[in-house]
């Protein structure tokens, strides 16, 4: 078996599908670079969802690193409901109904126009004239031109084949959907009796969204459980309005470049991109970049320049993980698809572009923060290879990922939910200690299981953090090269 260790800080997420399903495929995009598994609950059975995040768990054990699972809701997504495909043709014009109107009624009108039956009742009614609806990732265009009898007439601006099932967005309308729809709930309680460490929520609006999922995940899950964490899919226009709100209620983001560069325009995306990434870091919220980074890999072993520079880019910009789509779901390369994600992550890392002093700033202060600034300082000044702690909730870990430093951050945890999520972390490593086990004790461990991973070596110097930052507690920063 290839025994490989591309050494890298940024995370990669790959959403799992057919083609990485195997406990060996896992096993080797794990040991490429994977930290995060996506299952993307928009497809796929309970029964498939259940079979590969054991394996995802089996895989992750073999290999010995941590790899969280993320379960990410559909959310409130329109599709087209259609009995038969149908052929538009740019210049002509369409019925767009929704599935609450009379049967009877379309398959008449039906008789004479081209029809698109829209599966969102009360949908038509949001609509107003000049609305773009795009249909399948945008492949296809019209614009409404009248309202007339509860349907819309549209004119096609871009055509192509309707198929039955495919996604509908709307840009200017708001969906008539709960953010959390039924839907999600029955697979939200699917992923939480999976112990799932991260919920993605689709189509995120206003922080109050996050706050309301997150109190019906404690509602499910009881006091004692850990929560897992709730992820923002940015992907609307709403979104963006609200982007403070959301990051104040949110516990980590990801910027849907799929849906965002439908509901805006193409060329806005990676202004966007650059945005919400520096202001999510400044947040302290891990940020994923996703969607068409690596996306020729789905049929081809190499990745075109323009992806490369995609994926350098969102590095040099500080995100915490890039992330994977058809490339690793469905796609003919899915291990080389993570190992190119690595290799082009460590170049860029180790490259004079990737500029850190550019993301420190963050939006509070506290004690905290001024200690892990100063766990940076000191760390850079004397040159150390590695910062480690104890982290139980896996804060303190966060806080000092913040500064992306060039050490990597062993963190030591007593608590599984702590030990899977900081895989989506920037440059930190995770070592689970079960049991009882003092700080020192679990630090000393740590540093031996690092050192047996190759991730240290003899001689090299690591700064330990101890303690606590509770009131009257005492908290001691050591530099010592380990033997
Ligand atoms: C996206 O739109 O970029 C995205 C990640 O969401 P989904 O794949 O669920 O449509």
């Amino acid at each position: 078996m290839q025994k490989e260790i591309i050494k890298k800080h940024t995370k990669i997420v790959a959403t799992l599908g057919p083609v990485s399903e195997t406990v060996e495929i896992l096993e080797n995009m794990i040991r490429a670079g994977l930290n995060v598994a996506r299952f993307n609950f928009s497809h796929g059975e309970y029964e498939w969802h259940e079979r590969v995040m054991q394996n995802v768990r089996i895989a992750a054990k073999n290999v010995g690193v941590p790899v969280a699972i993320l379960a990410d809701l559909q959310g409130p997504r329109v599709r087209t409901h259609m009995e038969e495909e149908l052929e538009i043709e740019q210049g002509e014009t369409v019925r767009i109904f929704d599935v609450s109107y009379d049967n009877a009624k379309i398959e008449k009108i039906a008789q004479d126009e081209k029809v698109i039956i829209l599966d969102c009742p009360s949908i038509i009614k949001e609509l107003s004239v000049g609305n773009e609806i795009l249909i399948e990732d945008g492949l296809m265009k019209v614009r409404v031109v009248d309202i007339v009898d509860g349907y819309a007439i549209a004119d096609v601006i871009d055509g192509g084949l309707v198929k039955n099932h495919k996604g509908i967005n709307i840009p200017d309308a708001r969906v008539p959907l709960p953010t959390v729809t039924k839907k999600d709930y029955d697979d939200l309680a699917f992923a939480l009796s999976q112990s799932v460490d991260f919920v993605a929520m689709s189509f995120v609006r206003d922080g109050q969204d996050i706050i309301n999922l997150r109190k019906h995940i404690r509602k499910i899950i009881g006091e004692e459980e850990t929560m897992p964490r709730i992820i923002s899919k940015i992907e609307c226009k709403e979104a963006l309005n609200n982007l403070d709100r959301i990051l104040g209620a949110t516990d980590a983001v990801m910027i849907a470049r799929g849906d965002l560069g439908i509901e805006v325009e193409p060329s806005r995306i990676t202004i966007l991109e650059k945005d919400i990434l520096k202001k999510s870091i400044s947040h302290l919220r891990p940020v994923i970049v996703a969607t068409q980074m690596l996306a020729s890999m789905e049929h081809n072993a190499r990745p075109t320049r323009a992806e490369v520079a995609d994926v350098t880019n969102a590095v040099a910009d500080h995100t915490d993980a890039v992330m994977l789509s058809g490339e690793s779901s469905m796609g003919n390369y899915p291990v080389e698809s993570v190992r190119t994600m690595s290799q082009i992550a460590s170049e860029t890392e180790i490259s004079p572009y990737d500029d850190v002093f550019e993301a420190m700033s963050l939006t509070f202060s506290s004690e905290e923060v001024n200690i892990a600034h100063a766990t940076y300082d000191f760390s850079r000044e004397l040159d150390a290879q590695a910062i480690v702690i104890f982290s139980e909730s896996g804060y303190t870990a966060r806080l000092l990922s913040h500064f992306r430093p060039n050490q990597i951050i062993l963190v030591a945890t007593n608590n599984q939910k702590t030990y899977n999520q900081l895989a989506l972390v920037w440059g930190v490593h995770s070592f689970l200690h079960a049991g009882e086990c003092s700080r020192k004790k679990c630090i000393d461990q740590t540093i031996k299981e690092a050192k047996s991973k190759e991730l240290l070596h003899s001689q090299d110097l690591v700064i330990t953090v101890l303690g606590s930052t509770k009131a009257g507690k005492k908290l001691t920063l050591t530099g010592s090269r380990i033997t």
